[in-house]
C-alpha cells in the first residue's frame, strides 16, 4: 500500500496553524512502508482505534490506526500532539510520527505512530496488580500533573501552548511506563481552550462539547445537558477533574496498603459494582444525576484518620456535584504530592495516627 507521509513543513493543512513541531527526518517516514498492521500485534481496542506493537528503526512502537470514519479523530489527534510544548512533559505520551496510506481496496486510512508503554493502559495494570502507598501516589499524581500541563496555558519565548481539556479522562488513557510512571493518552477528543482557536458557544460543534467522553465518567452537568457553555474553559476543565476524582478511587482501592491484614479488593471500575460493564447513558442519568451516587468508600477506609480523611476529600473535591467547588487540577496536583509525601510506617500502612499532621509526616 502506498504511503503518503505526513506534511513535513510544520502547517496543518485544515486549520493554517503554525506547529512547533520537531519533525521527524523523511527517511523515517519511509521506513514506515517496510511495516504493514496486519503484520503487527494488537494491543489494543478502543473506540476510535486499534492500537498495535510494532518496530520502526529497531525501536518498538505503538500504531494506533483509524479507519476513514474517523479521520477527525485522528486529525483531532494529531493536532493535539503537535501543540507547542506538549511533549516536552513528562506525563504526556510521547508521539512519533503520523501517517496516512490508502488500503488495498482504495479506502484511507491514519495511522498515529507513538512510544510503546509495556504496562498498557492504567486500567489493565491495575486489574493485574496490587500497588503499594507510594507507587499508587506518584501514579495518580502523574496522571495529575500531566492533566494540570494541558490545562495551563503557556508562553515561553515564542512558542504558544493553550490550555487544553482532555474529554475523555479515563483508567484506558492513561498509560503505564516500565518503570510505573504514568502519562496521558488518547487526545482524539481533546480541545484547546484558548489562542487563536478556542471553543466557543455557539459554534457549530456545541453539542459535541458536551457530549463527548466514555459514558462511566461523564460528569453529571454533561450527563444532564446543564454544562455552562458561558464560560466554556472552567467548565471543560471541570469535566477533567470530576473524572480524575474516579480514576483516584480506581487506583486506591488497589492500594495494599491501604487495606491492612486483609486483602485487597478486585479492581473495578467505577460504577462498575451498581451499573456493570456497559453502563446505558440513561443508567448513568439517574445514578449520578438525580440521585447524586458516587463510588462508594471500602469500610476498611471508615476511619477518619488524617491520611484517609485527606485522601477521601480529595476524591470528594474532585467529583463534587457542584462543578464549580471542584479542586483545579493545580490544586489536585497539590493534594497528590502532600500523599506522596507521607510516611509509611513499619507495619506498610500509612501512618494513620490522626495526631501526627501530613506536614509532619512530610518531613
Ligand atoms: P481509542 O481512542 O480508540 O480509545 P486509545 O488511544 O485509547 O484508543 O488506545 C486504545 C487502547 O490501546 C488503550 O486503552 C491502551 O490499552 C492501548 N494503547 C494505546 N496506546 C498504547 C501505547 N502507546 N502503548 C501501549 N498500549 C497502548
Ligand atoms: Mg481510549
Ligand atoms: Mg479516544
Amino acid at each position: 500500500p502506498a504511503l503518503k507521509p505526513m506534511r513535513t513543513d510544520g502547517q496543518a493543512e485544515q486549520t493554517g496553524e503554525k506547529f512547533n513541531l520537531r519533525l521527524i527526518p523523511e527517511e523515517r517516514h519511509s521506513s514506515l512502508s517496510c511495516f504493514y498492521p496486519l503484520s503487527w500485534q494488537l494491543i489494543g481496542r478502543g473506540r476510535y482505534g486499534a492500537v498495535f506493537r510494532g518496530s520502526l528503526n529497531e525501536r518498538c512502537v505503538a500504531a494506533k490506526l483509524f479507519g476513514s470514519a474517523n479521520r477527525q479523530n485522528y486529525v483531532n489527534e494529531r493536532s493535539i500532539y503537535c501543540v507547542p510544548l506538549l511533549q516536552q512533559h513528562d506525563n504526556i505520551a510521547r508521539f512519533l510520527t503520523a501517517n496516512e496510506r490508502t488500503t488495498a481496496d482504495g479506502r484511507p486510512e491514519f495511522l498515529i505512530i507513538m512510544e510503546y508503554y509495556p504496562h498498557g493502559c492504567l486500567s489493565h495494570y491495575l486489574s493485574l496488580h496490587t500497588v503499594d502507598w507510594l507507587t499508587c501516589c506518584r501514579m495518580t499524581h502523574g496522571v495529575t500533573r500531566g492533566l494540570a500541563f494541558l490545562h495551563t496555558e503557556l508562553h515561553r519565548g515564542d512558542q504558544h501552548k493553550p490550555a487544553v481539556a482532555h474529554r475523555d479522562l479515563t483508567s484506558r488513557n492513561v498509560l503505564v511506563r516500565a518503570d510505573l510512571s504514568c502519562v496521558l493518552a488518547d487526545f482524539g477528543l481533546s480541545m484547546r481552550l484558548t489562542g487563536p482557536r478556542p471553543c466557543r458557544p455557539g459554534d457549530d460543534d456545541t453539542m459535541a462539547i458536551s457530549e463527548v467522553g466514555t459514558v462511566r465518567y461523564m460528569s453529571p452537568e454533561v450527563l444532564g445537558g446543564a454544562l455552562n457553555l458561558r464560560d466554556c474553559e472552567s467548565a471543560l476543565k471541570q469535566v477533567d477533574v470530576y473524572a480524575l476524582g474516579l480514576l483516584y478511587w480506581e487506583s486506591f482501592r488497589r492500594c495494599s496498603d491501604l487495606f491492612p491484614g486483609e486483602a485487597v479488593p478486585e479492581y473495578q471500575l467505577a460504577f462498575q459494582a451498581e451499573l456493570g460493564n456497559h453502563p446505558s447513558f440513561e443508567d448513568m442519568q439517574s445514578l449520578v444525576v438525580r440521585e447524586k451516587h458516587r463510588p462508594r468508600f471500602p469500610e476498611a477506609w471508615k476511619e477518619n484518620s488524617l491520611l484517609l480523611r485527606s485522601l477521601k476529600d480529595t476524591m470528594e473535591d474532585c467529583w463534587d456535584q457542584d462543578a464549580e467547588a471542584r479542586l483545579t487540577a493545580q490544586c489536585a496536583e497539590e493534594r497528590l504530592y502532600e500523599l506522596t509525601l507521607t510516611q509509611v510506617t513499619n507495619s506498610h500502612a500509612p501512618d494513620m495516627n490522626p495526631n501526627t499532621s501530613l506536614k509532619q509526616r512530610a518531613q
